[in-house]
């Protein structure tokens, strides 16, 4: 579980985009064909020689504008070194080194962290030459590549491979459940957890985490007993106040990727927003559980809103993963929090849950026989056999005849059976067509 996070940082324009696009491009790909929704590119998973990581591209929110102001800058940079374990330091051979440039390297000269400056544009061996000019920003060696062709990428995902800490293997003491409490900033994440923990120190006992900055707080209550991740970012809390979107929704990562179970809370005033949407689409990226607490609900006019067409109406954005717990709650009456904590619980539950393959080929196989998937070019597509995989997450698979003819609404359709006949509500699931 030690995933490791990347940031790239640098100044517009200098093809930070490009270099993101092309370390995510391949599962990117997989990921949308499933969804088939197009979403910001501003995090993305990777993988080389065998060692997965996420990435965020911190130029995400300020791409394309030529007016970045250097306050715009420090932030992507402090994000960069808040969230990541390595940061890419992106410069422009051609434009040779800017103000902004030094800006950002002083910055960065500061950190502990790993820092690879990386030389964009190098395409020839007179560009070779001239990027030895980048030894003035005082970061050492830097690497040199073309992002456009991808020459030099190769050497440069070494090195990033190379400077990834060593974080000492997870000891997992009791394997009790993580939850992370995320949501952007006022939609009452703090209340909740107080409201839960309240000023009753005794009940929490702080134990290091499994990386130097998120930390586990062991929650041991009301009969429930999980972890609830808690990181640096939310903590920080009361020293930033971001209101950027992509800010706040990249702070949530390292939550979100430590935990099995991410509790979305949403300011019932305000609606299921942009950035609600986007941390749920991080959740359910990361294949994690997800419970939606709809707080604040003691705010509103129940005579103009019901519980129902709220969540209707939620369910309209979550598309189409909308098996989800919605309950509506609030942090500061206590309404409903212990139901929310059993959902929780419960979601947690569905997600390492296992049916066992005579169960499930007994209920699936009349299923597919009832419909099945519909003739290709007059080819007729069999499915014979089919089995949940032994993974962390619920994973199925079918063997078929033809599984290149098996297409998005069939899975779809699938998908929905599993759900209608087994509880898994909150949990995403990956249906995969194999060749038998
Ligand atoms: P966070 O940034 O997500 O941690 O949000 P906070 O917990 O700091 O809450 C933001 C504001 O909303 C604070 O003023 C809280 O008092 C208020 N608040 C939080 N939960 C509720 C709720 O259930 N009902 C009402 N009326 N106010 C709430």
């Amino acid at each position: 579980m030690s995933n490791n996070i990347v940031a790239i940082v640098g100044r517009p324009n200098v093809g930070k985009s490009t270099l993101f696009n092309r370390l995510i491009q391949r599962r990117e790909a997989i990921v949308d064909s499933v969804s088939g929704v197009t979403r910001d590119r501003n995090y993305g998973k990777s993988e080389w020689n065998g060692k997965e990581f996420s990435v965020i591209d911190t130029g995400g929110y300020v791409r394309g504008s030529d007016d970045v102001f250097e306050g715009e800058i420090r932030k992507q940079v402090e994000l960069a070194i808040d969230e990541a374990d390595v940061i890419i330091f992106v410069v422009d051979v051609e434009e040779g080194i800017t103000p902004m440039d030094e800006t950002v390297a002083k910055l960065l000269r500061k950190v502990t962290k790993p820092v690879l400056l990386a030389v964009n544009k190098v395409d020839n061996a007179m560009r070779e030459k001239d990027a030895v000019e980048f030894y003035n920003l005082g970061l050492g060696d830097y690497y040199t590549f073309a992002s456009i062709s991808g020459s030099g990428t190769g050497d440069l995902l070494d090195a990033l491979i190379e400077a990834f800490p060593e974080k000492p293997e997870v000891e997992v003491k009791e394997d009790l459940p993580r939850f992370a409490v995320v949501g952007r900033p006022n939609a009452g994440k703090s209340s909740f957890i107080n409201a839960l923990i309240g000023k009753d120190r005794y009940i929490v006992t702080d134990i290091a985490g499994t990386t130097r900055d998120a930390i586990d707080t062991k929650f041991d209550r009301f009969g429930f007993e999980f972890n609830l991740v808690d990181t640096a970012g939310i903590r920080r809390k009361a020293k930033v106040k971001e209101d950027l979107e992509f800010y706040s929704v990249m702070r949530s990562v390292r939550a979100i990727e430590h935990a099995d179970i991410c509790i979305l809370v949403i300011d019932a005033t305000r609606g299921f927003e942009g950035q609600d949407q986007s941390i749920f689409w991080l959740a359910e990226k990361n294949r994690k559980g997800v419970v939606i607490l709809v707080n604040k609900w003691d705010l509103v006019e129940k005579d103009t809103m019901s519980t129902r067409d709220y969540e209707e109406k939620i369910k309209k954005e979550l598309m189409p993963f909308t098996d989800v717990p919605i309950l509506f709650v609030s942090a500061l009456t206590k309404q409903r929090l212990l139901k929310a904590l059993e959902a929780t619980v419960q979601v947690f539950e569905n997600r390492k849950q296992r049916i066992s393959t005579s169960k499930f080929n007994e209920y699936m196989l009349k299923v597919i026989e009832a419909y099945p998937p519909p003739a290709t070019k007059g080819k007729y597509v069999k499915i014979k056999y089919c089995m949940q995989l032994p993974t962390p997450t619920p994973q199925f698979v079918f063997f078929a005849n033809l599984p290149q003819y098996v297409k998005e609404p069939y899975k779809r359709y699938l998908e929905n059976k599993i759900r209608e006949k087994w509880d898994f509500a909150g949990v995403p699931i990956d249906i995969y067509i194999r060749e038998k």
